[in-house]
């Protein structure tokens, strides 16, 4: 099955903000829950209260979601940044976090802060779509995790590893290249699923895929196999210019070392290579988890046995974590 997208992304500002699914037609200082009754009612889920899920206290828009609801200053003041958002009174989301920008420079900070955010965000929207409501120091361990990892491997001694140079957050790739984010996400039934997500210089979703596949006990495997995939739905595609981008550092190693060993990972490393040598360039980039969310989370999505190709656009469950990219993007 192949979906046709018509969905084209607008051009991504520094206010792109504001393009938060599902709030990406909300304007500053509007209420969410006008346009949340738009997006929702398509997930068919009726009218939409236009008070805070999380506290119950406030109309709920952007700025009260992640800076004043008092469970998302919680979790600020619990981060490692300690940071009390109260001071930052900017009438928009993007507007405060601008402010923020001119008092915190360290990337570090920064890495942390996106964590948070994402943190608020998914915590969210585990309450409001599943009825889950997930501990503030579990998210806020989360969040630290995430960048600690980011931390360690930035450690001197590393410095001849790959892992030193991953980026924490996706990042865009020049103009004229393509990025391929891929994954692959193991079922309890055995099965794994691969998702793969090609964007552009500009963040702008180019095509996804996902796909289930059985047989494969070995994650090194599966993670090799959605590189493939990826790949080879991309050049199908007719993109020949390609960063191909992994979290598994295994296989990313593997690849930029050109290394042939005769296992089944080894014979995947290959398919991928030869696949690589018929682009005009493909070079291979090994990136943290968190920036590696869309292609995990079409990966999730790979429980058909239908391959599954969407153009220009991803499934509206994995929107989120598009913006999420674009969003860091620009910081
Ligand atoms: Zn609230």
């Amino acid at each position: 099955m192949v979906g046709r997208g018509i969905h084209r992304r607008e051009v991504i500002s520094l206010f792109v903000a504001l393009t938060f699914s599902p709030w990406r037609n909300v304007r500053e200082g509007e209420p969410l829950h006008q346009v949340n009754q738009e997006t929702y009612g398509k997930r068919g889920m009726g009218n939409v209260d236009p008070i805070c899920p999380m506290c119950g206290e406030c109309e709920e828009s952007m700025v009260h979601c992640f800076f004043e609801c008092k469970e998302a200053v919680v979790l600020w003041r619990v981060s490692s940044l300690r940071l009390d958002p109260s001071p930052f009174q900017g009438t928009s989301l993007a507007r405060r976090i601008v402010d923020m920008s001119s008092l915190f420079s360290d990337p570090k900070w920064w890495n942390t802060f996106w964590s948070v955010m994402w943190g608020i965000w998914l915590r969210r929207n585990a309450w409001l779509f599943s009825g889950k409501r997930w501990r503030l120091v579990d998210v806020a361990d989360k969040a630290m995790s995430i960048v600690g990892e980011f931390e360690i491997t930035k450690q001197p001694r590393q410095s001849g590893n790959n892992s030193a140079t991953a980026a924490a957050h996706w990042k865009a790739p020049p103009f004229g290249v393509y990025k391929i984010n891929v994954d692959v996400a193991s079922f309890d039934d055995g099965f794994m699923g691969l998702g793969a997500v090609a964007r552009d210089h500009e963040g702008d979703v180019m095509l996804s895929t996902c796909m289930r596949i059985n047989g494969v006990d070995r994650v090194d495997v599966g993670e090799a196999l959605a590189a493939r995939h990826g790949l080879q739905i991309a050049y199908d595609a007719g993109l020949r210019s390609i960063i191909l981008e992994s979290d598994c550092l295994k296989l990313i190693t593997a690849l930029q070392k050109r290394s042939r060993e005769a296992s089944e990972f080894g014979f995947i490393v290959s398919d991928i290579l030869y696949l690589a040598s018929m682009c005009n360039s493909c070079q291979f980039s090994h990136v943290r988890k968190i920036g590696n969310s869309v292609a995990h989370y079409l990966a999730k999505l790979g429980t058909s046995p239908e391959l599954v190709v969407w153009m220009e656009e991803v499934p509206q469950l994995v929107q989120d974590f598009v913006n999420f990219d674009l969003i860091a993007l620009n910081f």
